[in-house]
């Protein structure tokens, strides 16, 4: 099972962000929401592959609903030495005690970089100044996290591609062995996204150089958005993307049985008040074309074993057909060679039209 915990809480808001999160919240909302989240996880107690805590921002907590957190998770989602615990954090709130905390618990943690330049930053409202973003960066290299990531973005306001490259550079150097790498696309009704002007051509010359980059650092383009040095990719993310089963815990966090996806209101209030989640009932066809779809964005997409392993799946001759007709309609974009089917280079920059074309196609 692969469980996510999401933490509703953030000092303020991003001007771009599209995440469900309270702003500046009071110790007593924290404490209810620590509450609830313990009759959720104490309902059902499952053995996990996989914990990704994410918000939000976990690292909100103070040190002590920190540590409670970590106990609960600890105590009802029972681990082993291969699970994989990821949790995220933001450089502004973490601490070292903090880091000491989250070494005991996890075996992954995400830094919320977004970028090295501090006017950047601010730009879309990062509040982070640039001492406490190397400071923070050096307490998790020296917590040594078996494994870490650093989240950029870009396609920032006034960046250009000499200051992408150097961003990219200085994750790399950093000591990360991940590095998610997001296009800004600010929600329509956030500060930024009032005054945001889209570039394809731009995005796209500064998506190809992220992999220019990292690829000279061994840090390889493994799915759209995500590199990592070999054997260091995120299994909480693979396997999700993979259709692989998922307990959500808190608002707004989803949760996959294998039929059903339900997501959990995204109200923090609501949530503490029981208000039941939202259910995604889409006839399973239809649900296994979505997971088709969604582990296209990796660049090793499916092979039988893989496509077998999700629950109910159909046959793998049916995906192939389905790849032919892809083929045909996507020329040069879709690959099936090596009793495999995923995107090539060109079909992932594509990525988004071809999976219309799985899912609403006929
Ligand atoms: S981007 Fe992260 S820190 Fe900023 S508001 Fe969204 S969840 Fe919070």
């Amino acid at each position: 099972m692969n469980c996510y915990i999401h933490v509703p809480f953030c000092a303020a808001k991003c001007g771009y962000c599209a995440f469900y999160s309270e702003a500046g919240a009071g110790k007593e909302l924290v404490e209810a929401y620590l509450r609830r989240l313990e009759q959720d996880l104490s309902a059902d107690i499952v053995h996990c592959e996989t914990v990704y805590v994410g918000g939000g921002t976990p690292t909100y907590l103070d040190c002590s609903q920190l540590e409670r957190l970590c106990k609960l998770i600890h105590r009802y989602l029972p681990s082993d030495e291969n699970t994989e615990l990821s949790i995220e954090a933001n450089p502004e709130s973490l601490t070292e005690e903090k880091v000491a905390l989250l070494r005991q618990y996890f075996t992954r943690l995400s830094m919320g970089v977004q970028s090295f330049d501090a006017m950047s930053r601010e730009r879309i409202g990062r509040r982070c100044s640039q001492e406490k973003l190397l400071d923070a960066l050096d307490l998790v290299r020296r917590a040594g996290f078996p494994h870490w990531n650093c989240d950029l973005i870009y396609s920032l306001p006034g960046q250009t591609a000499a200051m992408w490259e150097q961003d990219l550079r200085m994750a790399a150097e950093c000591g990360a062995d991940h590095i998610s790498c997001y296009a800004l696309t600010p929600e329509e009704n956030s500060r930024l996204g009032a005054t945001f002007d889209e570039d394809d051509e731009r995005e796209t010359e500064f998506y190809q150089l992220a992999e220019q980059v990292l690829d000279k650092y061994g840090i390889h383009r493994y799915e759209i958005s995500n590199y990592a040095r070999r054997g260091c990719g995120c299994r909480h993310n693979l396997n999700v993307w993979r259709g692989g089963l998922l307990r959500g815990y808190g608002p707004a966090a989803a949760g996959f049985d294998g039929f059903i996806r339900r997501i959990e209101v995204e109200s923090l209030n609501g949530w503490l008040n029981g208000a039941p989640p939202e259910v995604d009932e889409i006839p399973l066809p239809e649900r296994l074309n979505e997971i088709f779809a969604v582990n296209l964005r990796t660049v090793d997409g499916w092979d039988e074993a893989a496509w077998q392993r999700v629950e109910n799946s159909d046959r793998w001759e049916n995906r192939l057909k389905i790849a032919e007709k892809l083929q045909k309609s996507f020329p040069g974009q879709v690959s099936t060679s090596g009793g495999r089917i995923k995107l090539t280079p060109e079909g992932l920059l594509f990525w988004n039209t071809i999976a219309q074309e799985i899912i609403y196609g006929d």
